[in-house]
């Protein structure tokens, strides 16, 4: 146990990684972890190896006059819960649960899962692989032989220093973890899922992070958690299905935009004409779709030509009022009435 006398082995704490109060994401993060929290491996050696990622990334062993201890700080009372009843199954030790105010984000109680007595403490460190290792690394290969324990290692990892955000701000998980062997580790593990995972060095941490919409779909089935998975699939239908109908709109307003631009000009012209030769000088035909557009500024060509007696077609008011619209110009660049129209 000289390994282990650097005080720190194992540390992870992820308080800053919690949600920001206020964010709708709080809620989908919190359901899926709720049933990342209820995903209880059936299999014992799954039971150790979802301890034993919860423990690598979340846990703090203490060595005291050569007497070593486990913590295990959660903010969250229900993964509390599962590290207990973990604990329970794996290697029974004694345990203590203390209660504490969080300091970090969001407030509220930290719950700390402790191994006061020397033996299980060691105990379960053996267990779990863990004493063979200093500071960061990977987990013993014994403990996550086949891809079940290798899922509840994810699982155990994301539990205690993951995040989630929320659909709606792009897909997005993260883990947070002390070392950089260690996040390589837990980004290959990932990366043998099918699923692309990236590592960042953030504020002196290593975050491994899996940022498109597949990989959090798949890692979440990983994780065994369906009813997230199916959540995010639906957002991720309907928000596609919202963007179809944006594009859809903002080409309508588009056409919208173009239609009053064009009224614009010839109502413009239409005044012009008026002002150097008067509405009435005009024939009528040409008269007839002048007033009309006075009139009715917002109607696009189609809607003008069924106000007219008798009703002419788009294309007929279309020439109409390319003819209105030379004239107009012919009246600014003379500067004045033409002798005739
Ligand atoms: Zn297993």
């Amino acid at each position: 146990m000289q390994r282990l006398n650097a005080g720190k082995v194992l540390r992870a704490g992820n308080t800053e990684v919690r949600n920001v109060k206020g964010d709708v994401s709080v809620d989908f993060y919190a359901r899926a972890k709720d049933e990342l929290v209820r995903a209880m491996p059936e299999r014992q050696c799954c039971k150790a190896a979802e301890l034993c990622g919860l423990v690598k990334t979340d846990g703090v062993v203490r060595i005291t006059e050569g007497r070593v201890s486990l913590s295990i700080p959660e903010s969250s009372a229900a993964v509390a819960r599962k590290v207990l009843a973990l604990l329970k199954d794996v290697t029974r030790p004694e345990v203590q649960v203390a209660v504490a105010k969080s300091r970090g984000i969001p407030r509220g109680n930290a719950y700390i899962v402790r191994l006061p007595d020397h033996e299980d403490a060691i105990n379960l460190l053996e267990t779990l692989g863990l004493t063979q290792l200093r500071t960061g690394g990977g987990a013993d290969p014994g403990i996550l032989d086949a891809y079940c324990c290798k899922r509840a290692f994810i699982r155990g990892a994301f539990l205690g220093a993951g995040y989630m955000s929320q659909p709606g701000k792009g897909y997005h998980l993260e883990i947070y973890v002390e070392s950089e062997q260690f996040a390589e580790f837990l980004a290959e593990l990932i990366v043998q899922f099918g699923v692309r995972a990236g590592i960042v060095e953030r504020r002196g941490r290593y975050v491994v992070y899996v940022k498109d919409g597949d990989g959090v779909v798949e890692l979440l089935r990983v994780m065994e958690a369906p009813n997230a998975l199916l959540e995010l699939e639906n957002d991720r239908v309907l928000r596609s299905i919202r963007n179809d109908v944006n594009r859809l709109v903002n080409a309508e307003n588009a056409n919208v935009a173009k239609t009053v631009e064009a009224s614009c000009r010839q109502v413009q012209d239409i005044e012009l004409i008026d002002e150097y030769l008067g509405l009435e000088r005009l024939p009528a035909s040409l008269r007839q779709v002048a007033r009309a557009r006075l009139d009715y500024p917002e109607a696009n060509l189609t809607q003008l030509g069924q106000m007219l007696t008798p009703q002419i077609t788009k294309s007929g008011v279309n020439h109409r009022m390319r003819r209105l619209a030379s004239l107009a110009a012919s009246l600014r660049r003379k500067g004045g009435p033409p002798d005739a129209v």
